[in-house]
């Protein structure tokens, strides 16, 4: 009888902590939507994946230098990483807010003027931040992870921050003493990426995410982590 053929094992890269897309738990595990969802699509695909926090960009680098198989990081869709990589379907909408010290009264990018802002790495939000930073007169200081951010903001050395919508309000919602003030703005889906060569590992992911979205397991795993209203 012929023998059965091996399952095919992936390293994916992501982020240290994102939430709620990539984070770790009180068991310092990492949960999330994106770590379940690729779960849940490497088990109906019949694939297996090792998960690795290495950060936003670095998970980047990693899978551009042929050194990961796939990136699952909160990854906005982008015609610049389109003509890099392949990506997914887009699976969750996002935008770009920026968000302020609670109490400050700074609500505007006008109000940035001789201000200096936190950026992250590497991500949407910061190309936003330098397309708009001539304009609006600011300068920037840029972190590696999405917390040092944060916190270059809660203690005033920053007055400001850009990132993605649903990651900021997450964090507000979990105690985090910033507000957002803007609209989201340059609004794209997140999607799962790999080298343009993986057209496999690719075809496997939206195929299955597809099953997930028409089986219902794809809004239960978002009800998990943004509860019912998602
Ligand atoms: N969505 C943003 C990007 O793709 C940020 C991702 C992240 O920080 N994990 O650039």
């Amino acid at each position: 009888k012929p023998a059965q053929a091996a399952e095919k094992h992936y390293t994916i890269g992501t982020d240290v902590t994102y939430a709620p897309f990539e984070f770790a738990n009180e068991k310092n595990q990492y949960v999330g939507i994106d770590i379940d969802l690729m779960n849940a699509i490497a088990k109906t695909e019949g694939f297996t994946v090792t998960i690795k926090p290495v950060g936003f960009n670095a998970a980047v680098q990693a899978l551009e230098a042929g050194q990961i198989d796939g990136v699952i990081a909160g990854m906005s869709i982008t015609p610049e990483r389109q003509e890099k990589f392949l990506m997914s379907k887009p699976y969750y909408n996002v935008g770009v807010v920026m968000a302020v010290k609670q109490g400050s009264k700074i609500k505007s990018l006008k109000q940035l003027k001789g201000q200096r802002v936190a950026i992250k790495t590497g991500t949407a939000a910061a190309n936003y931040a330098l397309s708009v930073k001539d304009k609006y007169g600011f300068t920037t200081v840029t972190f590696d992870d999405s917390n040092n951010m944060y916190q270059d903001v809660t203690t005033g050395n920053s007055v400001a921050c850009f990132e993605d919508s649903p990651v900021m309000q997450y964090a507000i919602n979990t105690g985090l003493k910033l507000s957002i003030v803007t609209k989201p703005a340059n609004p794209t889906g997140y999607g799962f990426a790999t080298n343009k060569k993986n057209t496999e590992l690719m075809a496997q992911f939206n195929a299955g995410l597809k099953k997930l979205k028409a089986n219902g397991q794809y809004t239960k795993i978002l009800q998990k982590y943004l509860g019912t209203g998602s």
